[in-house]
């Protein structure tokens, strides 16, 4: 299961109703931060999730409307005396501009709280126990950017009835058969395959930030059961997205409906166009898209 609050849907300028980029995604009682735009640490404030256990944060790519948050963050972490780590994820790049950022404020390696800072290059970035995160590149102008694949892993349940008709009793022997051990009841043995069901429960999640084409990247989300990625444009201005280096409502519901995407949740909105007009254009090609506003909660 992955809780998703939507912590920021604006474009490279934000509104009176949209905040600067950053989204927070909760799974198994771990909070990782996507991006951190400007005002990041109020929007924590507002939607109630607060500064609790926030010890990693994955950047899409180095661009200011999805970075300059930082700073402020740990300033106030800082304050609180938080005494956790902060893991930054990001390209090379990316990286790069956060560590002369904190520099530039506070002198190299002495930011508020304590900072370690982790390249990304395509493959794992974590894996949690319950559930992975996967990172691949994405073309975004001149940026190093990087997708990421948050998958929790399907599990196979005992059936009750199979275990009714082979008289195996409650207690520890059915956890046994649950961790996928064969036991023994009145002599007879039984294999746990007697008994699972068929896997179930596994959820993917893709995360994609700012990408002016979706080329290459079918292979990493395919048959998502959610996909957010942006979509600052619509596609009567694609030569205008062409030229910024972003994606159209259009072309981003096209890419998850080839790609079997369960649900598609459309971010990085653009003042220019009213939210109804983008969701048109998003659900004639994939009627399952919605648009995230800030403050949005989602659970898959
Ligand atoms: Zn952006
Ligand atoms: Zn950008």
């Amino acid at each position: 299961m992955f809780a998703l609050t939507f912590l920021g849907t604006s474009a490279s300028v934000p509104s009176a109703e949209r905040n600067h980029p950053a989204l927070l995604v909760e799974a198994a009682g771990q909070r990782i931060l996507v991006d951190c735009g400007e005002g990041t640490q109020r929007q924590l404030l507002r939607s109630g999730a607060g500064f609790r256990r926030l010890d990693r944060i994955l950047l899409t790519h180095a661009h200011l409307d999805h970075v300059l948050g930082i700073p402020g963050l740990f300033s106030t972490l800082g304050l609180r005396q938080t005494s956790d780590a902060m893991t930054i994820h990001g390209g090379e790049g990316t990286l790069d501009l956060v560590i002369r950022m904190l520099a530039g404020l506070w002198g190299a390696g002495r930011a508020p709280i304590p900072v370690e800072f982790a390249a990304l290059s395509e493959g794992q970035v974590i894996d949690a126990g319950d559930f992975t995160i996967d990172c691949f590149p994405v073309r975004h102008r001149d940026t190093d950017s990087f997708g990421f694949v948050f998958q929790s892993p399907a599990r196979r349940h005992l059936q009750s009835d199979r275990l009714a008709a082979l008289g195996v009793p409650d207690g520890p022997l059915r956890g046994e058969l649950a961790a996928g051990r064969p036991i023994v009841v009145d002599g007879r043995a039984i294999d746990p395959e007697d008994v699972l069901g068929p896997p179930s429960g596994g959820k993917k999640l893709v995360v994609i930030g700012d990408a002016e084409t979706t080329d290459g990247l079918s292979k990493h989300v395919a048959d998502a059961d959610m996909l957010v990625i942006e979509a600052t444009f619509l596609e009567r201005d694609a030569p205008t997205a062409r030229n910024y280096g972003h994606l159209t409502a259009a072309e981003a519901a096209s890419f998850a409906a080839a790609n079997n995407v369960g649900q598609l949740v459309l971010t990085h909105m653009s003042g220019r166009y009213e939210d109804e007009e983008i969701l048109a254009e998003a659900t004639r090609i994939l009627p399952n898209s919605r648009i995230a506003a800030d403050f949005d909660h989602v659970v898959i």
